[in-house]
């Protein structure tokens, strides 16, 4: 099984990959991760990343279609979770392109829909741990420890685009790249939208039941 999930910054698409990654044992492929991961390196690459990053920017297709391909490679015939990728309709279409190649297809696309009000609300109060990269929520899903990881103890912290005009910029990029993915998924019937203003645990429910919906029906 090869399922996406795309839907605008801050909808939560980390923390229900993460669970359904376990749940369903699933290889998680995460954009974001891996670039964040290069920019900690400062390497070249990395302080080239980060002018994009930081200013609320897609990287260019270039750089991240070579990363998805060295992953595909690596993990032929894997159960696989794409978080956060493809980003706009190039990416789509060479992934579909990729996954051929290999002799393998997309399954499920789902979109995680939530009103640009409480977006900025969750993104303006977002944490993530240095360390073990874990996320929360100081509204929804708060730590034990003010500003410390449950998990590792670590110093939690305010990603770089995670601030006011950056936030906005990132919205105006999925409406304008990012959003057109739901009716080429459509368009191949993978398509799924799934309202995501309820809890962690409400909205991991509904993903798990469409994608039992889809494995009960294989
Ligand atoms: P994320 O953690 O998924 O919100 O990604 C953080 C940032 O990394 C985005 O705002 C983009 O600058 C960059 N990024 C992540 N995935 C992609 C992608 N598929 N294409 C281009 N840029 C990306």
């Amino acid at each position: 099984m090869r399922l996406l999930l795309f839907g605008p910054p801050g909808v939560g698409k980390g923390t229900q990959a993460d669970l359904l990654a376990t749940k369903y044992n699933l290889v998680k492929f995460s954009m974001g991760d891996i670039l964040r991961e290069e920019m900690s390196l400062h390497s070249p690459l990395g302080n080239e990343l980060e002018d994009y990053v930081k200013n609320g920017n897609l990287v260019p297709d270039g750089v991240i279609l070579e990363l998805v391909k060295d992953f595909l490679l690596e993990n032929r015939d894997a159960n696989i979770l794409f978080d956060g990728f493809p980003r706009n309709l190039n990416q789509a279409l060479s992934l579909e392109q990729n996954l051929a190649q290999l002799d393998m297809s997309l399954d499920i696309a789902i979109e995680m829909h939530l009103g640009e009000d409480e977006i900025v609300k969750r993104l303006q109060n977002r944490r993530q741990c240095t360390d073990c990269g874990r996320i929360y929520n100081y509204l929804t899903n708060p730590p034990q420890k003010i500003d410390f990881c449950d998990n590792c103890g670590k110093k939690l912290i305010k990603r770089i685009d995670d601030d006011g005009a950056v936030i906005m910029r990132r919205l105006r990029v999925y409406e304008e790249e990012t959003r057109p993915l739901s009716d080429y998924y459509r368009s191949l019937s993978i398509y799924k939208q799934i309202d995501v203003s309820g809890s962690q645990e409400e909205v991991f429910k509904v993903i798990s039941s469409t994608i039992n919906g889809y494995i009960n029906k294989k």
